[in-house]
């Protein structure tokens, strides 16, 4: 005989419609995975109802096309390097250092001046810094970075916030490292090590600033394809889904129509029926579109032909047409040729600075952060979860027997102050124990040495732990979205600035397109429960 089906809302009956449903589309030759592997999942800071949505926009680089990192890194670094070597006079030799991609993440601030690189947490708090390669101690940290204002200019500190810039965060600590090793710079006075540090990383910034436009790097990207993208078979499926629920996409690169062009035929041409080319995924192509000025200025967006001539300028709305070709333009541009309300578009991309924290600033589109990292970084939490649940309660124990032990030094004063105002009072001793008072004041040091000891106990598990957790993540950065206990700067500009983030486009193929995204709840330190 058949079991009765279970209640509706219970778990059980939610699990067997869900089965049920997951069976009903994959029979259609759809993919929905109700719940999908955590490395790749959506993840929400703000809710986003996907019915909402009628545009997606995506950025190129990093976003449709994920790099295969440790090659695009070893690439720009040597192209840069053989700029630096060609035309700013730094030697030969330098080709000789092996480069340690571990050396850089992306969120680290380089202080030019003094050769550093720091690692800050969301309250603007240098938790880590090296000078070069080596760590600064904690002294020397506080010293420079604590005991005075640190005001983040551009003229002295600077940025690394996309996965392009990793390689000048290592070149300049490698190079840092090298010239301090070298006994002429070494006799030189701070000042002029200053200067010198300074040139270097506008050496570095110029030269792979260089090597980006006049194709350097992208002349080998584009003669090795298959080495330097990550061919994701799910993204051409993921595109489709979105246009057959009705919605329109549009691509937003700053990379110029030839390399655009190179880049998602490699990744989308000849993938489904339905599809001539890359181009009729899209309904409005941007290339050049020089984010993050796109957002704050006005440049006009001009169409283009074909072969990338421009044709003349697109100022308003315009009937709906497959792969319309354009060039630079600004937000307001895009959204009238759209035709639509900003609040209606989801734009999906991976700089923090040009992609999502301009986007929210200048426009209402929604947004989607791609963290490429995420997948490694789920990875390696994974690794050290009994550590962070360790590490959890036992930082509550030692906050509980801190404030026992602050209340025990109380009580031991207001004692103290009581038995000089009765002087009779002699210390106990086995045959004659002493008053009242001064048992208590034996009891209560006798308690405190015991905390005092558990304390340092639990300081050295802590860390030890710490430095565990951390040296899973990256032994010279700890977690990219952390910083010990508090988000990094660059966990909580993910947290400000991106309404979900996720490590690749395709990830949304295991969701229904018009999938209401929902954020855990918020929770306060006053709400938390435990
Ligand atoms: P998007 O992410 O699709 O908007 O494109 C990023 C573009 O910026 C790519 O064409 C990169 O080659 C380019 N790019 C990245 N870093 C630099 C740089 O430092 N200078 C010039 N172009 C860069
Ligand atoms: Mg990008």
């Amino acid at each position: 005989m058949k079991a009765n089906p279970p209640p509706p809302n219970s778990d059980s009956w939610q699990e067997s419609a869900t089965e049920l449903h997951e069976q009903l589309l994959a029979s259609l030759g759809e993919k929905v995975v109700l719940a999908p592997e955590r490395t790749r999942r959506v993840f929400v800071n703000r809710n986003l109802r996907m019915d909402q949505i009628e545009v997606i926009g995506f950025d190129m680089d990093y976003t449709l096309a994920l790099y295969n990192q440790p090659r695009l890194e070893a690439l720009s670094a040597a192209c840069t390097l053989d700029k630096m070597i060609a035309r700013r006079g730094y030697p030969e030799s330098l080709r000789q250092l092996p480069y340690d991609a571990r050396l850089a993440i992306r969120g680290l601030v380089v202080d030019r001046d003094r050769g550093n690189v720091l690692k800050m947490d969301r309250y603007g708090y240098v938790g880590r810094a090296y000078h070069g390669i080596k760590p600064l101690s904690r002294p020397e940290r506080r010293k420079l970075y604590r005991e005075q204002l640190l005001r983040i200019l551009p003229s002295h500190y600077a940025w690394i916030d996309t996965l392009f810039a990793l390689p000048e965060a290592v070149l300049f600590a490698q190079i840092v490292d090298h010239l301090d090793a070298d006994a002429t710079f070494a006799a030189l006075s701070p000042e002029q090590k200053s200067v010198r540090y300074s040139q270097l990383w506008a050496d570095i910034r110029e030269s792979i600033d260089e090597a980006h436009r006049d194709d350097s790097i992208k002349r080998v990207i584009k003669s090795e394809m298959a080495s330097y993208i990550v061919d994701d078979p799910d993204l051409p499926a993921t595109l489709h889904r979105f246009r057959s629920a009705g919605k329109r996409l549009f691509l937003l690169t700053n990379s110029g129509l030839d390399y655009t062009q190179a880049v998602m035929s490699y990744l989308l041409d000849k993938r489904l029926p339905g599809y001539s080319s890359w181009r009729s995924y899209f309904d409005v192509i941007v290339v050049d579109a020089k984010k993050p000025s796109f957002f704050t200025e006005q440049s006009p967006l001009l169409a283009l032909d074909a072969d990338g001539k421009v044709r003349g300028e697109l100022a308003g709305h315009e009937p709906p047409s497959r792969g319309r070709l354009c060039q630079g333009g600004n937000v307001q541009a895009l959204d009238r040729l759209l035709g639509l309300r900003g609040d209606r578009v989801l734009y999906i991309g991976d700089h923090i600075y040009g992609d999502m924290y301009r986007a929210k600033r200048a426009s209402v589109w929604r947004t989607a952060m791609i963290i490429q990292e995420l997948e490694d970084e789920l990875l390696h939490q994974r690794l050290v979860e009994q550590q962070l649940q360790r590490l959890e309660s036992l930082e509550r124990t030692r906050h509980r027997v801190e404030a026992e032990l602050r209340y025990a030094q109380l009580l031991g004063r207001r004692l103290r102050s009581l038995a000089q105002a009765d002087s009779q009072i002699r210390p106990p001793t086995e045959e004659n124990p002493g008053t009242t008072i001064a048992q208590a004041q034996l009891m209560i040091r006798t308690h405190s040495e015991a905390m005092r000891a558990q304390l340092r106990t639990m300081d050295d598990e802590l860390d030890h732990l710490e430095h565990e957790i951390e040296q899973a993540f990256n032994p010279f950065w700890g977690p990219l979205l952390k910083a010990a206990a508090e988000n990094s700067r660059f966990g909580q500009q993910v947290e400000d600035f991106a309404c979900v983030y996720t490590s690749r486009v395709s990830n949304f193929l295991q969701y229904a397109p018009f999938q209401h995204f929902r954020s855990p709840r918020d929770h306060l330190p006053h709400e938390r429960v435990y």
